[in-house]
Order: C-alpha cells, then sequence, then structure tokens
C-alpha cells in the first residue's frame, strides 16, 4: 500500500478515529527507539552451542545459519542471504569440525534462507537439499517475477542506503547482508515433500513436518530422540510479521497459529528458530510458543470480529491493540511484525481489496481527488500554509497526507518537499519498528536526491543461472512486455538453445505473451543462441546489445527484427 492510499483511506474516515491514533500517548508496553537499541543483544555475533553438535551462527547476516554435527557428515540448515554471508558462516563453522556437508535443509523460500547454499555444497554438486515443496514457485516468484519491486521495497524497509550507524538492527537481525556486487548462490532443491519426510543423514535422524505460517511453504525439522526443535521463521524474539510491508502473499494466521500448536505438542527441550536466539528448557519453551500464539490468535480473531461488526481495514486498523499482558510479553515487541499492518492484510487476504464503503468502489483517479482537494483548502497557497502549520505543530503524519495531494497536483512545490523530509526523518527518529523507521528515513533520503535505489542489487551467480530452468525467463520477459508498443503487433519468434535440446516459440500478440513449448513451423523469426547466454543477458550479467549482436544466431528472420522484438522488453534491454 503506498502512501497516496493510505492518504485517501484516513480521509474517508475523517478524523476521529485517525487522529486518536496518531495522537494517543505511548501506550504501556509499547516498543520504544530505547528498546530497539537495546534489542541489538539479541544480535551478538558468535556461534553457539545449544546442544551437543548443534551450533547456530548468529548475527552474521540477518537470519541464522544452523549446524548439525553428524557421525561422519554435516547438515546446514538455512544458509544465509548471499554468498558472501555464507562465506563468513562457513569458515566459522569450519573451525568446529572438517566433516564433509552431507545435506543443506531450507526452513522456507525466503531469500535469507537460501541465498548462500552453494557455498556451504562447496562443489559438491548433487549434495541433496530438504525442502516443502511449494518452495520452489515461491522463490522463483519473488526473485524473477516481482524482483524490482521485491528489491525496491525490501531496500527501503532494511534501510539499505542509509549512512553507517543509522541502521540499529532490522529487528530480527543485525543488518541484512546485501549490497550492490553481493552474488546469490541458491541450489534447487532434490528432496521435496508434501506434508511430512523422514530420513537419517550422518546418523542424524530428523523428521521435518509442513508447517505453514510465515510461508505456506515453511517447515520444521524435528530431532525426536533429543526433543530439539527447529522453528524457521514461525517463531522469533518480535512480533510476527503477520504482514511485511516489503510485500507479500497473504500469511494466513490461523495456519500460522495452527503450526505453533504443533510444536509446542512436540514438548521440545531445546528450540532453535532462524532469527534470534535459541531456547533450552521445554517450561519456557512453552511458555513462549503460548505467548506467541495467543498474540497471532488475538489479532486474527479481533481483527475478524471487526469485520464481522462492519468496520473497515482503516478503522480496524486504528482500534486494534494488544491486550497489555502480551503488548508486554518479550515475545511480541513489535520489533519486526505489527498488529494494525496484520489485520489489514487479513482484511485484504480473506475480503479481499473492497473496504465495503461505497465511495472507494470507483474512487476519482488520485490527480483529480488532489485537484479537490486543494480547492477545497482555498488553493496551492493554501494547503501550502496549512501544511506549514501541521509542521509546525509537530503533526509530521498529516504533512504526509497533505502534501501528497500537493505534490502530485505540482511536484516542484521546493516548500512541500522540504517539509515532507522533515516530517519523513521525525516519524522515522520516533519509530520503534525498524521496518517503518527505515522506510520513513529511506524515503526522506530518496527525496533529499541523497541516494537512488538501484534497480537490482544482488546478482545471481552463473551456476545459479546454469541450475534455473530456462522457462522462468520468458516468465521474466512476459512482465517486462510493453504493452504500448506492441498493441498493433502479432510476432511469433522460435527460440533454439545451442546447450540445451529444449525449443520454445515466443509470441507476443497485441500487447500479451504467450510461450508455446517447441518451434512453430509459421514462427516470423527463429534465433539460436546458448541457453547460459540468454540467461546471463536477461539476468542483466551480458550487456543486452552486445550480446544480441555477438552470440544470437539467426535461422529465420533477420538480426534487426530480433532486436525491435527484444526491445519490447524494456528493462530486459535496459
Ligand atoms: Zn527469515
Amino acid at each position: 500500500m503506498n502512501s497516496r492510499w493510505s492518504a485517501v483511506g484516513a480521509l474517508a474516515l475523517l478524523g476521529a478515529a485517525a487522529c486518536q491514533r496518531h495522537e494517543a500517548p505511548v501506550e504501556p508496553g509499547a516498543a520504544t527507539p530505547e528498546a530497539l537499541i537495546e534489542h541489538s543483544a539479541e544480535f551478538e555475533r558468535q556461534v553457539v552451542e545449544v546442544a551437543d553438535g548443534v551450533h547456530v551462527a548468529i548475527g552474521y547476516g540477518i537470519a541464522n545459519s544452523i549446524l548439525l554435527e553428524g557421525d561422519d557428515g554435516l547438515i546446514v540448515v538455512d544458509t544465509m542471504e548471499t554468498a558472501e554471508s555464507a562465506r563468513e558462516v562457513y569458515a566459522a563453522f569450519r573451525r568446529i569440525s572438517d566433516k564433509p556437508v552431507r545435506a543443506i535443509v531450507y526452513t522456507h523460500s525466503h531469500p535469507d534462507h537460501i541465498g548462500g547454499a552453494g557455498v556451504f555444497a562447496d562443489g559438491a554438486g548433487d549434495i541433496p537439499v530438504y525442502a516443502q515443496r511449494e518452495l520452489v514457485r515461491n522463490m522463483e516468484r519473488t526473485s524473477i517475477e516481482l524482483q524490482p519491486a521485491i528489491t525496491r521495497r525490501s531496500m527501503r524497509m532494511y534501510g539499505s542506503a542509509l549512512p553507517p550507524g543509522a541502521v540499529i538492527n532490522v529487528g530480527i537481525g543485525p543488518f541484512v547482508d546485501v549490497h550492490e556486487g553481493s552474488t546469490v548462490d541458491t541450489l534447487r532443491p532434490n528432496r521435496v515433500f508434501d506434508a511430512a519426510l523422514e530420513d537419517t543423514v550422518a546418523g542424524i535422524h530428523f523428521r521435518l513436518e509442513h508447517a505453514p505460517g510465515e510461508t505456506d511453504d515453511q517447515l520444521l525439522m524435528w530431532l525426536p530422540e533429543r526433543r530439539i526443535l527447529l522453528s524457521g521463521d514461525n517463531f522469533y524474539r518480535a512480533f510476527p510479521n503477520l504482514y511485511t510491508i516489503r510485500g507479500t502473499g497473504y500469511r494466513d494466521p490461523r495456519t500460522w497459529a495452527d503450526s505453533i500448536d504443533r510444536m509446542r505438542a512436540l514438548r521440545p527441550e531445546v528450540l532453535v528458530p532462524s532469527h534470534t536466539r535459541p531456547l533450552r528448557g521445554a517450561d519456557a519453551i512453552d511458555a513462549a510458543l503460548t505467548t506467541y500464539r495467543d498474540g497471532i490468535r488475538y489479532v486474527y480473531d479481533q481483527t475478524l470480529r471487526m469485520i464481522n461488526q462492519g468496520m473497515t481495514p482503516d478503522e480496524i486498523a486504528a482500534r486494534l491493540r494488544l491486550p497489555p499482558h502480551l503488548a508486554s510479553s518479550p515475545w511480541l515487541q513489535t520489533f519486526y511484525g505489527d498488529p494494525a499492518w496484520s489485520a489489514r492484510s487479513i482484511y485484504a487476504g480473506l475480503l479481499g481489496w473492497y473496504d465495503g464503503n461505497a465511495a472507494r468502489l470507483r474512487p476519482l483517479p488520485p490527480a483529480e481527488e488532489a485537484g479537490h482537494m486543494i480547492a477545497l483548502a482555498g488553493g496551492i497557497d493554501a494547503m501550502q500554509r496549512q501544511i506549514a502549520s501541521a509542521a509546525a505543530a509537530g503533526d509530521h503524519q498529516w504533512v504526509l497526507q497533505l502534501s501528497d495531494y500537493a505534490l502530485r497536483i505540482d511536484p516542484g512545490l521546493d516548500a512541500v518537499r522540504d517539509a515532507r523530509i522533515v516530517a519523513l526523518r521525525a516519524l522515522g527518529e520516533r519509530e520503534a519498528n525498524p521496518n517503518a523507521r527505515y522506510w520513513y528515513q529511506m524515503r526522506a533520503g530518496e527525496w533529499a536526491g541523497d541516494f537512488a535505489l538501484p534497480p537490482r542489487i544482488v546478482t545471481p551467480t552463473p551456476e545459479m543461472l546454469a541450475r534455473m530452468p530456462i522457462r522462468r525467463f520468458f516468465d521474466a520477459m512476459a512482465v517486462n512486455l510493453d504493452a504500448e508498443a506492441s498493441a498493433e503487433l502479432t510476432i511469433a519468434v522460435g527460440f533454439e538453445f545451442s546447450d540445451s535440446s529444449e525449443r520454445y516459440t515466443y509470441i507476443v500478440r497485441r500487447g500479451v505473451s504467450e510461450l508455446v513449448d517447441g518451434l512453430r513451423d509459421d514462427a516470423d523469426l527463429v534465433t539460436r543462441v546458448s541457453a547460459q547466454t540468454f540467461k546471463e543477458m536477461l539476468a542483466q550479467r551480458r550487456n543486452a546489445a552486445l550480446t544480441l549482436a555477438r552470440d544470437f544466431e539467426m535461422r529465420k528472420g533477420g538480426k534487426l527484427e530480433l532486436v525491435r522484438f527484444m526491445r519490447l522488453f524494456a528493462p530486459v534491454d535496459g
């Protein structure tokens, strides 16, 4: 949800609920920036031996990586966000054991758990990689179809371009170890399962169970003889990210709570989450898990109660509060997730985008609404005076909402832009949720021209590209098709690959893509290239113009027509 939409939403309420919300005094138990600073102790960099042969690397990146030492080999559970952070953890693990890594387990599809797998496999290409079946589809959607949006939003949420010292911690880790030039080296899972899988590797007997929650491909790993539970991201020391502001599909809190109930039923003696520190002792673990599931169910149940009473997402977000005993729990501090964001996500997840207000069914386009609001304020000068007085009163949220209108009509209003930057910085400064804190600060920096976000930050290694199916690269082309430029065009292009027997015909039909297996006889163009070159070009490891000129061979039609075709996928040719 962007700031324009929330501005419109709050105005639809006109007043009471929205004003109460941001003028309310800090509630007892609510997180503060000072508490966020103390929370950094959670991420002190070290490898902790939780139980005999069970080691957790904490503080090397946003996530933990877990080492299980068996008789004649090792299992690594979760592999960090990049090859670079994985190398640091791998070196630390090598100080513990020189046994070979026999298997890798991914607790779920998020990039901070799969990005460095190739490093741990250490050249052994055929190592078993365990994951729940849904993982591959989720990983590909995030890393291919939605890559630009998720990259941009993740950078804002994690404060990626902020000056040194600005990032206190990122709530569930000290920082995200992703920089321009970082590489990812994800291995594709080759031991997938639906509901459960039991196995023994290097003498370590384990059971993997599908445990949907933070993702629908989440698993839990249970070592039954030792009562050790690896919980992935369904539990960590912060309010759960029932919704993440970097953008996500629906995370069903009911299913999440059910998965935690199954974890409780196991009565683990040791709990090793994939973020924040491990816990020991059956009673302490049970108490923490019970609080956690209660926090999730409270938000879910009370949101539905308010939905059924007829409230809109804005109204529910303004009203929903955890009860004091949950709000003050160390397990539910809002250092990552947030109950109000969660409530909005539950609404959208169960009822979709429409809030039931007839005024929102076909709202005025944003520019038209802004024009009316400025006229209502008495013109742009009067609107600027309103913004200045809101700024003077310290009503930073109102400055953001009013400046949305003013800047939409005239993006060159320097005084309004400056007021917006000041408001964003002030909101960031007092914000205890790191995701929101860095989002405000990043947007301030972007408005101020301190930095611009790169379109892409991590690059897949050539080895990782080689492992990815060719079809996925055509998916990336489809979501980049310039519908306007191809509005009147119908063209079929055959692709042959010199290093693969796969053949495809890519059809553009008046603004729409269709990929067909095999080479169609009536293709307008047929080209031949190595699949690896094609993938590296689309992943922007190679200059597109040069690659098209040098490495693509024409079997039918001319090179210029092929170049014209590839230009329809603008960012790809960028
Ligand atoms: Zn994670």
